[in-house]
């Protein structure tokens, strides 16, 4: 990034010639001097909103802070469709902790600059002349890497608690240190986040664990006193130890197979972080011979708790939920079955596969395991493909419901559903039985059982199976 976009330079030319000053300001001034492409231009002026909006025609404005959007639909850059423009302005009064009572438009710039919240934010960009106006020190503190409040740092985070968690977010994406009075009046207080909304923390939260950073971010959160009113649930494994299979403490373990995630995706980033979360509660017994008996069933359902809280998207929810509750799946080569791989890819959804095998590697190198065994998993992917053309949904059967229906000569209702999954349950075990002829005979047996007996046997097979599965599972990771 060495020059301005013509965009944003023919934006502020106009503004200019309306008799008004403009500057870049804030984070794009940020990213520009560390040479990135900003994400979003912001330009701050002393013209009002309506003096702006006479400039340009094509625009919308939020009526609450006045900033006016700028629209240009001609620029091929999705950074700079949307413009937005800001009235120099101080804000007024804090009461909820959280959104300045009213703002107030200012004709200084410098006055402008000392209601941001960190010093690498608050400085603004001339572009004629590529003047930088840093009157905090912020180009000095993006040298040294520095997340440091503007003016008094106790007085700014009591204003808007919000700024605690973006001071965290920036060093986690920036890989940048937080000053110690910064650092000092985060931790003094952190109890004020109490008053920032769930969408709010959410936010930030999300662009932690996005960020290249993302262990250093939670652990920072930990530090800075903040987890406790973001997941709290995490901190319950502090100093929790585990069993003879394990090196770290519960709650080491889930930042560290964040850590070692090796997928950039929101929701497996979240499964890795999360998917012992229910450890603490589940322990029983003590020292080397403790288990975590049902640890993933009821680590699903904590993290749709926390998730729900937070106000992520229930696709996100669900997605994270599903891996943690499948992410003890057992392979070993030579010992896996090809049934078993079906199971698996029943139970979770072959989509679905690459993500959890990606929370196996996570879960594995957070476990302080050196390797994460790309032989097994390679082998693994190999018999997923090679039993994904089985049979393993109800739509995959050689007889469908219509054809039970004809069979019998009968009318649609449970007796064919549950018919259908028996046939189901049987050819995912041995994908053979999957023939006209083998189903048709069956269908036929299974009519002159009740309903009930049907459900019956079906329930039979798959606790067989589930109980394979558990014993698998025992066996290999004894949790
Ligand atoms: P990003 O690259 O994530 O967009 P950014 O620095 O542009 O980072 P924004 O949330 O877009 O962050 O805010 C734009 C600017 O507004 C910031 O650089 C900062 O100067 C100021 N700002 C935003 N939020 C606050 C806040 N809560 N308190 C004080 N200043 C803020
Ligand atoms: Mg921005």
């Amino acid at each position: 990034m060495d020059k301005i976009p013509k965009e944003i330079q023919i934006i502020i030319k106009k503004l200019k010639k309306g008799g008004f000053e403009a500057y870049v300001v804030g984070g794009p001034v940020r990213d520009f001097l560390l040479g990135k492409m900003p994400k979003d231009w912001d330009i701050t002026t002393n013209a009002k909103p309506e003096e702006i909006q006479k400039i340009f025609p094509n625009n919308f404005c939020n009526n609450i802070f006045g900033t006016v959007t700028v629209v240009d639909k001609n620029t091929k850059n999705d950074n700079l469709n949307n413009i937005e423009i800001t009235t120099y302005r101080i804000d007024v009064g804090y009461s909820d902790k959280r959104h300045p009572d009213k703002i107030q438009f200012t004709s200084k710039l410098e006055e402008d600059l000392a209601r941001r919240d960190f010093t690498i934010n608050a400085m603004a960009l001339k572009i004629t002349n590529y003047e930088l106006i840093d009157l905090f020190g912020g180009k000095e503190d993006l040298k040294n890497k520095i997340i440091k409040a503007v003016g008094d740092s106790d007085e700014r985070f009591t204003e808007d608690a919000l700024r605690m968690l973006r001071a965290v977010r920036f060093s986690s994406q920036l890989g940048f240190e937080i000053e110690k009075n910064t650092f000092r009046a985060i931790q003094k207080n952190s109890e004020l986040l109490k008053f920032v909304s769930q969408e709010r923390i959410c936010d930030e939260f999300e662009k932690i664990i996005l960020s290249d950073r993302a262990y250093e971010g939670v652990e920072l959160l930990r530090k800075l006193k903040l987890l406790k009113y973001v997941v709290p649930e995490l901190e319950y494994g502090i100093g929790v130890s585990q069993n003879r299979h394990h090196i770290y403490t519960i709650y080491e373990h889930c930042v560290l197979s964040l850590k070692h995630c090796p997928s950039k995706k929101l929701e497996v980033r979240l499964a890795s972080l999360f998917h012992d979360i229910a450890k603490p509660q589940t322990k029983a017994g003590t020292g080397p011979d403790s288990t975590f008996y049902n640890h993933d069933f009821v680590g699903a359902k904590f993290a749709k708790k926390i998730l729900t809280r937070l106000k992520f998207s229930n696709k996100i929810i669900e997605k994270v939920s599903l891996l943690v509750k499948n992410h003890m799946f057992y392979y070993n080569v030579d010992e896996v079955s090809e049934a078993g791989v079906r199971r698996l890819i029943k139970r979770t959804g072959k989509e679905n596969l690459k993500d959890l095998m990606d929370l196996r590697i996570a879960d594995r190198l957070g476990s302080g395991v050196p390797k994460a065994k790309p032989y097994k998993l390679r082998h693994l992917e190999y018999l997923i493909e090679k039993v994904s053309k089985d049979p393993i949904s109800a739509k995959m059967l050689k007889v469908n419901g219509q054809d039970i229906m004809k069979i019998l000569n009968a009318k649609p209702g449970p007796k064919i559903g549950a018919i259908l999954k028996v046939l189901l349950s049987e050819v995912i075990e041995d994908p053979k039985k999957n023939t006209k002829e083998y189903l048709e005979k069956r269908v036929k047996e299974l009519n002159k059982l009740s309903e009930e007996e049907i459900k019956k046997s079906e329930k039979i097979i798959e606790e067989k199976k589930e109980e394979e599965d558990l014993k698998d599972k025992k066996k290999f990771w004894v949790k």
